[in-house]
């Protein structure tokens, strides 16, 4: 495995007290060819251990609507070739402060949602036992419950930072109770979120009925819409938020139909006015110092795509929260003791 950027003061450790393993250096290695893994960083496999490992889930046999998330860790690993190792804005090379690696895809039975749902759990710990922490590219909404299960088991019930055009807080569709439009409410009622602390971003479009809402709240979460992040700013949405959160473990679930469809047009459930790419990323900076131990980015469908607009979107939120999950790792090494 070629050696990434040359590490700088910053660096980090990997494994054993060397440096992490980085990607193939773009500028000597095209980026267009080298491995197919997230960014063409190395595999868990390769490297033994890492502190975020990202893992595919291709899973879409929970959708409502449109198919095809089942490729979508494939294309969100091809939309992410073009990523660079040092973030501007977060100053961090997100897989230079600490080892990061691609833990391939975990398996899903496509016939069985209850059997996929349990696999994806075993298959997220199996993950957790060789990472301290996993961003998952889905598939479906419905991994994030045996996914949460995975993140609760190791830090009690977490914050959840739920980014999406809906609720996904439904009772059942068609009497199913395990679906990509019911993950919160099971999550809710299974313990593992700390409801009082998590907070949906980007809600908005048609709904069953009017109570819908009330529903929701009725649960216990707090809601910011599109349309207030469009009233008021993203500063303002990232404010209510961090309010919300506080100190808790916060887990962030970013459904990429969040973004309208101009922005990311290949997605199982598209709604018109939707928040732009630009507006995700500033809110998911915005999340810088929150105590982030999980997260998936979920719902990207390439059969829908256009020129990659989906695939780039998703990869560029995934290394947002790389770059969240690096700015934690070097605040905590530099944190006097
Ligand atoms: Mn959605
Ligand atoms: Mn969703």
């Amino acid at each position: 495995m070629s050696r990434g950027v040359p590490a700088d003061d910053t660096a980090g450790a990997g494994a054993g007290g060397r440096p992490p393993i980085g990607p193939p250096d773009a500028r000597v290695v095209a980026r267009f060819a080298g491995p197919g893994t997230f960014a063409r960083l190395p595999t868990l496999d390769a490297v033994g251990r890492a502190e975020v490992a990202i893992a595919g889930v291709p899973f879409d046999a929970g959708v409502s609507y449109r198919p095809g998330a089942r490729f979508g860790p494939q294309a969100v690993r091809a939309g992410s070739k073009l990523l660079r190792p040092y973030h501007p804005a977060l100053e961090v090379q997100p897989w230079d402060v600490h080892q990061v690696a691609d833990a391939g895809d975990l398996a899903a039975n496509p016939f069985s949602i209850p059997d996929a749902i349990a696999s994806i759990e075993t298959g997220a710990d199996d993950v957790l036992a060789r990472a301290s922490t996993m961003v998952a590219i889905g598939g479906d909404h419905t991994i994030a419950l045996p996914l949460l299960r995975a993140v609760a088991r190791r830090h009690g019930p977490v914050a959840l930072v739920h980014f999406d055009a809906h609720l996904d807080t439904w009772d059942t569709y068609f009497d199913a109770p395990y679906t990509h439009g019911t993950p919160f409410r099971r999550a809710v009622e299974e313990g593992v979120l700390a409801i009082d602390a998590s907070a949906h971003v980007g809600i908005r479009g048609p709904l069953y009925t009017r109570g819908d809402l009330d529903d929701d709240a009725g649960l216990g979460f707090a809601t910011v819409s599109t349309l207030d992040v469009a009233r008021d700013g993203t500063d303002a949405a990232v404010a209510r938020v961090r309010s919300r959160v506080g100190e808790r473990p916060v887990y962030v679930s970013i459904d990429i139909d969040v973004l309208d469809p101009a922005h990311a047009p290949g997605t199982g459930t598209p709604e018109p006015g939707g928040l732009s790419t630009r507006e995700l990323q500033l809110i998911l900076r915005g999340l810088d110092g929150l105590r982030l131990v999980g997260a998936d980015v979920v719902e990207v469908s390439p059969a829908y795509d256009h020129a990659e607009l989906t695939a780039l979107a998703a990869a560029s939120a995934v290394y947002e929260l790389l770059g969240l999950f690096a700015r934690q790792a070097s605040l905590h090494r530099h944190r006097p003791r």
